[in-house]
């Protein structure tokens, strides 16, 4: 069985007072025993939720990561130096990140691969604009952007990795995927993976993401594709995020 998945991508958002918060309000909490639990703060904060997150069951992602493992790359950060951090999840392709910083397909494989290479889980996201959504080309995009990086990977690589389907249109806007749309192409997607194998797709980890709050979660994820979600918005309170992961 998949073991579901809650992760709160704070892009960025918050401020070192907020992963204190975070800290105290799960610290000693109980949530379902069979659940992973990572949140996503800016790269500064990371040194300060390690520690403040040691008696809690929130572990750490990274936001991106350059390919290149050091070097003359101002500004940017490699994996090795996450994974001194004890950060276990990276994203990559994040929506925001192929759109404003136009990162292609290409690019989002070179870090994915990086994340493993580091030892870190990457968390690929992909998802269809709205315009692609109404022109009916929802399947073709997410397809092709999961079908990029599971056709370079091997398969041990392959399955080191958590997909999260993130409808762009969905995203900040307060408008959730309904959990049928959701539910549809993310059976879609592991029908896709179960082109390579059906015991690989059976244990991929399929996030769903885009507007999930508190009130919406526990719908979204009693869907049978739905593994688990990658929370914006609702992440950066201690409140809805807590929610959000009793509903798993
Ligand atoms: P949202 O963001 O929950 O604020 O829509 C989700 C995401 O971008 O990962």
């Amino acid at each position: 069985m998949r073991t579901p998945l809650i992760a709160g991508n704070w892009k960025m958002n918050g401020s070192a007072a907020l992963i204190n918060d975070f800290g105290s309000a799960f610290a000693d909490v109980s949530l379902p025993a069979a659940l992973d639990v990572v949140l996503i703060p800016p790269f500064p904060y990371l040194d300060a939720a390690r520690q403040a997150f040691r008696n809690t069951p929130l572990t750490l992602g990274a936001q991106t990561l350059n390919p290149v493992e050091s070097g003359a790359h101002t500004g940017e950060v490699s994996g090795r130096m996450l994974k001194e951090f004890e950060v276990s999840y990276v994203l990559v392709g994040h929506s925001e990140r192929r759109e404003l910083y136009r990162e292609s397909d290409e690019q989002v494989f070179d870090r994915l691969l990086a994340a493993l290479d580091n030892g870190l889980t990457p968390i690929l996201c992909v998802g269809e604009s709205l315009a692609e959504r109404d022109a009916e080309k929802t399947m073709d995009v997410v397809l092709r952007q999961v079908g990029y990086a599971m056709t370079r990977l091997a398969p041990e690589q392959r399955q080191a990795v958590v997909i999260a389907y993130e409808p762009v249109w969905a995203i900040g806007t307060g408008r959730t995927a309904t959990p049928e749309q959701a539910q549809d192409v993310m059976a879609g997607i592991r029908a896709y993976l179960a082109e390579f194998s059906t015991a690989f797709a059976e244990q991929m980890r399929l996030l769903y993401g885009g507007s999930m709050n508190a009130k919406n979660a526990a719908e979204l994820l009693a869907q049978p594709d739905i593994d688990g979600g990658l929370v914006g918005g609702a992440s950066l309170k201690t409140d809805d995020f807590y929610a959000i992961c009793q509903s798993a």
